[in-house]
């Protein structure tokens, strides 16, 4: 009963901070929201570096395509043919690798930005430009050796990932990440699965850290190849426990397996993305100990379409039950 009442109090004050963001958003940029309409340049540039489309080259394209077809190279040549997940995305897909495929086409284009800004109207963005309008600390220019700048940036971003992730199996973020986990096969485009607004609040978490970390550009490039790569092979069937590197350097893809198992006593367990320090320190390190079933319970997700399965995941986030 308690409980209940905290869980309650907690969701009533997040949407109580979602109405004041927005209304203090409209309060103070009214008047730049309004002579925005009256100025179309202004606004296409805004839209284009809210939605990160500025930065989409063809080399950006290219880039985000050879790091997928490695990884898929890897996993075909690691388990054959039959077992692949080259073979599970283009023969006969599963509705789970359907759904797989279309947020892979989606975030290797891009879209998946211009959706959620449109989704969430602009207001993650907003609170990610106060982070750095307010709290550019910068740290990363204290470190002169470019090399080490690169590990500190690495190692941090790292963490950050560590945070927003055990923050979203939180509830009521959990019912946002829950798309992610509702994959019921591993086939490496896995990765790319998630909730639109989801990454709203991945978004804000990048903008809290790089207001604090003052990103150099050469770095966020370095450091995204690197962890893009690694996170197709921690979601493909591999199942590499990677003897002592996987037990005190990186996070293996069977431990990953194990966190997205189906079996609640394997829940809460495994939330780092690449380095399994956090995990370590955090006392939320599993050893993987089997081949994993992976998905969730009460799972629609897999038998609706990319557009159905989002909404129906704003629909549990805000408790509109079906
Ligand atoms: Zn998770
Ligand atoms: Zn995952």
């Amino acid at each position: 009963m308690y409980l209940c009442l905290v869980k309650k109090g907690v969701y009533y004050i997040l949407v109580f901070v979602l109405l004041m963001t927005i209304g203090t958003m409209v309060y103070s940029y009214w008047d730049k929201l309004t002579s925005l309409w009256q100025d179309p340049e202004r606004f296409k540039n805004l839209v284009l570096d809210a939605t990160q489309l500025s930065q989409l080259t063809f080399k950006v394209i290219l880039i985000g395509l050879m790091l997928s077809t490695a990884a898929v190279l890897i996993d075909l040549m690691s388990l054959g043919w039959k077992k692949s997940g080259l073979r599970r995305l283009i023969i006969n897909p599963s509705g789970s690798a359907k759904i797989d495929l279309w947020c892979y086409f989606l975030s290797v284009f891009k879209i998946y930005e211009v959706l959620y800004f449109v989704l969430t109207m602009g207001v993650f963005y907003f609170v990610a430009g106060l982070f750095s309008k307010f709290m550019n600390v910068n740290l990363s220019q204290y470190i002169s050796n470019v090399y080490l700048q690169f590990v500190f940036v690495f190692v941090l971003t790292d963490f950050k990932h560590y945070i927003g992730h055990r923050f979203m199996h939180i509830r009521p973020f959990w019912e946002l990440h829950a798309y992610h986990h509702s994959a019921d096969e591993f086939n490496l485009l896995t990765t790319t699965r998630g909730h639109l607004v989801e990454a709203g609040f991945y978004y804000l978490f990048t903008g809290l850290f790089f207001a604090l970390l003052g990103v150099p550009a050469m770095s966020i490039f370095l450091v995204y190849g690197f962890r893009e790569f690694y996170q197709y092979l921690l979601h493909s069937d591999v199942n590499w426990k990677l003897g002592i590197v996987g037990k005190v350097l990186l996070i293996s893809p069977a431990a990953h397996k194990l966190h997205h198992s189906i079996n609640e006593k394997d829940y809460n367990k495994n939330y780092s993305t690449f380095f399994i320090w956090w995990d370590l320190l955090f006392g939320t390190y599993q050893a993987p100990t089997a081949d994993y079933v992976i998905g969730i319970e009460d799972n629609p997700y897999n038998k609706v379409g990319f557009l159905k399965g989002q909404w129906i995941g704003i629909k549990r986030f805000l408790k509109l039950k079906d």
